[in-house]
């Protein structure tokens, strides 16, 4: 009888633990993925999926095998499914968020009780989050002590090969439930289509990210610490949508980094980012409403603003902050940001607009290829100063000192906002700032071509702290 391999967010044949123990007992394998109610996910996030799934039901063909897609509560689809098709057994990758786990737990038992075993694995992860605790056997609440433990752990598991060989089931014949074309799936934005940009700058699966991953560390890697804060510079490895979609997992890119002919330091600042990312699932593992409530809880009674044009300006870029609209836009356009822009981005919607740090979380959740459950809610708790081992909410970031320094030439702003094309650099980082005569002989006319600024820097950063001070007064 047939086991069933249930794909998650980790659309891959290479080191999936999963797939190589179902190929391992011999039995013909049935390959599925869920498309579930819950969470519901964002709409870039829905545009990589459907790329995600036709990349690995284009993988599965090649070996004459499909990837079948449902819809529907994975409670009630897997042992229906399991029970239609007679398996023998389930084979899934772990997941780590407490809703997840739940439900799968759920799964489990209802499976063992009708005699099917259901089998999980390790793989999101470097190492399983329970392995990483403090002395006091607690969760660690700062990363320093948390990636110095982990990287006392040693290497993670070297990666596992794709299986050689395969066999499939076919899809049972039943009425309860059918195989969705991707036109039932029905991922993708219609009208209107703002996918172009998307599928300019992407190619989701997994063949695509060995690509991405072999130039990275034949070469970026090298200057990957000292340039890796520079948004023009196209310094980092742009892997996140990948690693979310598990198209690559953090083993392999561990051991490729470890292999590469790259300095130790450069090696150590990449593999410490995956250590952020590990981090900010072992804070997921453990709480569930990382992104709605504020890890300090006393900040949920910062007295936010409420400011629904300041919001729209943010979230389309136009605030009148070049660095800042570069991002949002490069956001929209791509699904995808630079870090240290948003960074910028996200402290001048905290700080400056004064507007509660889960507006931005939303944003990014509906609009990053890459949304992450962990890592969103983390980072904008970070920047907010509302996390653990998070920037203190006083340390406010200056827009301008941000552009002059990481965007010195404005090459990145020219490239996300064309309406600042021709203003040289001595300019570009604070227009208002400039001789208004010069500024139109550049072809730019604020209020018309380009907006004021929003709010004054200066003002801003004093309405802030005054907040916080009579916050932290109460
Ligand atoms: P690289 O610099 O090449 O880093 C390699 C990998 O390390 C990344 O792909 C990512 O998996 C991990 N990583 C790097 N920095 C971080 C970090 N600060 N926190 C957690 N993991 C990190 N990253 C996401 O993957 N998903 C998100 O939803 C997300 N939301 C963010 C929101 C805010 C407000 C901020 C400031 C950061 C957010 N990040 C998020 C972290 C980071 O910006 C991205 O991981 C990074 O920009 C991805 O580009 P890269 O793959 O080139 O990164």
């Amino acid at each position: 009888s047939p086991a069933i391999l249930w794909f998650r967010e980790d659309f891959r044949l290479a080191d999936n633990a999963a797939l190589s123990a179902a190929a391992r007992d011999g039995a013909p394998v049935l390959c599925i993925t869920i498309l579930e109610p819950e969470p519901q996910q964002g709409a870039a996030h829905d545009w990589w999926r459907d790329g995600a799934i036709r990349a690995l039901d284009a993988a599965l063909q090649e070996k004459d095998g499909r990837l079948h897609v449902l819809r529907g509560k994975a409670e009630d689809l897997v042992p229906a499914l399991a029970k239609a098709c007679n398996a023998s057994a389930v084979h899934w990758n772990r997941r780590y968020d407490p809703t997840g786990r739940a439900i799968d737990t759920a799964i489990k038992t209802q499976l063992k009780s009708t005699g099917t075993e259901a089998y999980s694995f390790p793989g999101a992860l470097l190492h399983e989050p329970w392995t990483i605790r403090t002395q006091a056997d607690k969760p660690f609440q700062v990363f320093t002590p948390f990636w110095r433990t982990a990287r006392k752990l040693g290497d993670p598991r070297p990666p596992l090969s794709a299986p050689d060989t395969l066999k499939f089931a076919s899809f049972p014949k039943t009425d309860q439930f059918h195989s969705l074309t991707p036109e039932e799936f029905n991922l993708l934005p219609t009208s209107p289509d703002w996918a172009a940009g998307f599928r300019e700058t992407w190619e989701p699966g997994e063949k695509a990210a060995h690509e991405h991953l072999a130039l990275f560390v034949e070469d970026t890697l090298r200057g990957y610490s000292e340039e890796r804060d520079y948004p023009a510079a196209e310094a980092c490895s742009r892997l996140s949508p990948y690693l979310r979609f598990g198209h690559v997992t953090p083993a392999q890119l561990w051991h490729a980094v470890m292999q590469a002919d790259a300095s130790a330091q450069n090696k150590d600042k990449f593999l410490a980012e995956l250590g952020w990312r590990e981090f900010a699932w072992s804070i997921l593992f453990e709480q569930a409403n990382v992104a709605t409530r504020s890890l300090r809880p006393e900040f949920d009674a910062l007295p936010w603003r409420t400011d629904p044009k300041g919001l729209k300006a943010w979230q389309s870029g136009r605030t009148g902050y070049p660095l800042v609209d570069a991002g949002m836009r490069e956001l929209w356009h791509t699904g995808w940001m630079h870090n240290r822009i948003r960074m910028v981005v996200a402290s001048f919607l905290v700080k400056h607009l004064l507007i509660d740090w889960r507006e931005g979380e939303r944003w990014f959740a509906d609009t990053l290829v890459d949304h992450d459950p962990a890592s969103n809610p983390m980072n904008w708790q970070w920047n907010a100063g509302t996390g653990v081992d998070a920037a203190p909410f006083f340390r406010i970031m200056n827009p301008i000192l941000q552009s002059e320094k990481f965007d010195a030439e404005g090459e990145y702003i020219r490239r996300w906002v064309p309406e600042l094309q021709r203003v040289p650099a001595s300019m570009i980082h604070a227009p208002w700032a400039a001789d208004q005569e010069a500024l139109k002989a550049c072809g730019v006319v604020l209020g018309r071509t380009y907006p004021h600024p929003i709010i004054e820097h200066k003002l801003a950063r004093e309405r802030a702290l005054s907040v916080w001070k009579s916050f932290r007064g109460n």
